[in-house]
């Protein structure tokens, strides 16, 4: 129980990631809030769970004026946020000739200006208990993957903005850090063309995808207290995707 009784906010927790991180931290004690912009998914997510340990709150996290509603509502109802997990992404993947502008904009508002914002109403809150953890979920594709200039810059800019508030915020005892995920079988990396997911599959040095499971293990672990002194850091959970490349 490394959670009891403390206040965590889940972006994107409806489903895949999100919704494995948020079922691991109610395993262990926490009272978590599922912030999603998928309704119908949220209903699934709260049937399934079943548990008086979770909230939900549908909202869009690339609006500052809901970003500040959400944050809010969580302080009244609880008096403080112990936990934040930057979850909530999408990809909008082509080549750079083919993408449409509004695939560029639309994925980095979700995936870097969506953490910024909770970030930016987090950070007082945190500062004043003199306590926190921030955990933003990147991805391997950071470090590039061809057909992702958008997705990769995204997540290449959540990884330097992690940096940057670790420094801001390490000496009010909150910590900063990002899980880079490699292929992880989720909703998203089902509604690619599956004989692209298997290939993305035999590409990885394990031969397999990720479970969801794999990722919350490592979020519970960085928002733990035996985490205290990691800060600033990206955590590659992709079966040794990221080391370089292979044929095998
Ligand atoms: P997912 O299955 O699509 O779940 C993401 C959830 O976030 C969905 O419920 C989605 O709603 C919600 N969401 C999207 N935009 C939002 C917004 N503006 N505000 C609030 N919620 C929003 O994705 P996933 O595969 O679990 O991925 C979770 C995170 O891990 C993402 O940041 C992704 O980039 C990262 N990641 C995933 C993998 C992987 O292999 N799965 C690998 C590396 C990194 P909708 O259903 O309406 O879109």
């Amino acid at each position: 129980m490394r959670f009891d009784n403390q206040v965590i906010a889940v972006t994107g927790g409806a489903q895949g990631l999100g919704f494995a991180i948020v079922e691991q931290f109610i395993e262990e004690g926490a009272q978590v809030t599922i912030i999603d912009i998928d309704q119908k998914a949220i209903d699934q997510a709260l049937h399934s769970l079943s548990s008086d340990s979770v909230d939900s709150i549908c909202s869009d996290v690339t609006d500052a004026a809901q970003v500040n509603e959400i944050i809010s509502t969580i302080k009244e109802k609880h008096g403080r946020i112990d936990v934040l997990v930057n979850n909530a992404g999408i990809i909008r993947d082509n080549v750079i000739w083919k993408m449409p502008e509004e695939d560029y904009d639309s994925v980095m508002k979700v995936n870097l200006k969506g953490p910024w914002l909770m970030c930016r109403e987090v950070a007082p809150i945190m500062r004043s208990q003199n306590s926190g953890r921030i955990v933003n979920i990147a991805s391997r594709s950071w470090l590039g993957n061809v057909g992702q200039s958008n997705y990769s810059a995204s997540k290449g800019g959540l990884v330097s903005m992690t940096r940057v508030l670790a420094l801001e915020l390490g000496k009010n005892n909150i910590t900063v850090n990002a899980v880079a995920p490699g292929l992880i079988d989720t909703p998203m990396t089902r509604s690619l063309d599956p004989e692209v997911y298997k290939m993305l599959e035999q590409s990885n040095p394990c031969k397999k995808a990720g479970k969801p499971a794999d990722i919350a293990h490592t979020v519970a672990f960085l928002s733990s207290d035996e985490a205290g002194f990691i800060n600033g850091q990206v955590i590659h959970v992709d079966g040794g995707k990221s080391i370089g490349a292979s044929v095998q």
